[in-house]
């Protein structure tokens, strides 16, 4: 029997994918050999990475203006990677800082000794927002912003504004292909594959081909996006099984609706819990309820140790991963695309049943 896996990451896959993994893991496809086992430039492995990037343009919605990377290193090599690549040492690094991902980006910023500018912070209040008003500087090399704060639960609702011809970089590790999203405004998309669309192991780049005029030519091939645009990701041995179950989750995504589909079981799910959450004084939610992510919900009970019960009660009933961040403490339920809906009714019901007996 499965469990309800609330899992920040690496998260929680959908089953038919698996199925279909399984099924083909020691012969894919009559090949005769497992796709664990295949060079990276064989004629079927070839097949594999190129419908997978071609997949993720088509369901992102652009063109070849823009080229897919699958890459290694996680989201927290580009924290370095970005700033070395696309920041001159006459420019200025613009970043809006929502919390521990963002600020984790901005200390690589600091770290390589570039200039940079912070466009607006959530800090005064513990980044329980996201801010609606951004400054940005003078000289600007782009504006990266997080859309989704997986440890605190705030999420973008929109795109922001920045001034033409000032490239707009985002980690979108934990809200990628969650919901429709006007992809065309940014010029550079990341993250780590292990929260919403694969396992851990690749990290996919999604860069807007203009970009490539102003990267640094001076670096390690490895650290040039550049290298890795014109190899099609194959400059080295990429992470080929995980690109692998990336391309069956975009297949999976693509047979669920799109990203539309996605909104909407999404929003159906992330209701089951918000509605507990504001029917009661039992759970807080700890975030502004207008910045409120689908995908990451914080929560808080009335003390610690009543935190604790919750989280070893909802162990024994087959949920897991609730216990939220290390660094915020509390409760938090991951519920990324691949969460069975039902996982979100059961974890409801739970709350509610357990803020009955405790309260
Ligand atoms: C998990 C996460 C990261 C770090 O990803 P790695 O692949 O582990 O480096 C970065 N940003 C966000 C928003 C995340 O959720």
């Amino acid at each position: 029997m499965r469990v309800h896996n609330f899992s920040a990451g690496p998260a929680v896959l959908p089953e038919e994918v698996l199925k279909e993994i399984q099924e083909n893991l020691v012969d894919y496809k009559g090949n005769g050999l497992s796709v664990l086992e295949m060079s990276h430039r064989s004629k079927q492995y070839m097949e594999i990475i190129e419908s997978a990037s071609a997949m993720l343009l088509k369901i992102m919605g652009l063109g070849d203006d823009y080229k897919a990377l699958f890459l290694q290193g996680g989201a927290s090599s580009q924290f370095f990677m970005i700033p070395l690549n696309f920041c001159a040492d006459d420019k200025v690094a613009n970043y809006i800082d929502t919390g521990v991902w963002s600020t984790k980006a901005i200390k690589e910023v600091k770290i390589l000794g570039k200039k940079l500018h912070i466009a607006a912070t959530s800090e005064d209040k513990d980044f329980t927002y996201i801010p609606k008003e951004w400054k940005i500087s003078e000289n600007a090399a782009y504006l990266h912003i997080t859309t989704n704060n997986t440890i605190r639960g705030t999420e973008w609702k929109i795109d922001p504004e920045v001034p033409a011809g000032i490239p707009l970089i985002a980690d979108m590790s934990s809200n990628f292909l969650s919901k429709p999203m006007d992809f065309s405004k940014y010029d550079m998309i990341y993250g780590g594959a292990q929260k919403n669309i694969g396992p851990a192991g690749a990290t996919f780049v999604v860069l807007k081909k203009s970009m490539l005029e102003k990267i640094n030519p001076n670096l390690p091939s490895m650290m040039n996006y550049d290298t890795h645009v014109s190899k099609d990701s194959m400059f080295n041995t990429p992470p080929t099984f995980a690109i692998y179950v990336i391309g069956e989750v975009l297949k999976w995504i693509e047979g669920n609706g799109g990203l539309m589909g996605m909104l909407k079981i999404n929003e159906e799910k992330a209701a089951y819990i918000y509605d507990v959450i504001d029917g009661t004084d039992f759970y807080t939610g700890t975030v502004v309820k207008e910045d409120r992510s689908l995908m990451n919900i914080p929560f808080r009970l009335p003390t610690e140790e009543l935190e604790k019960k919750f989280i070893a009660e909802a162990a024994a009933n087959n949920m897991f991963n609730l216990k939220g961040h290390r660094s915020v403490g509390g409760c938090r339920a991951s519920v990324y695309n691949s969460l069975p809906m039902d996982s979100a009714k059961v974890l409801a019901k739970f709350m509610l049943d357990f803020e009955k007996v405790n309260k």
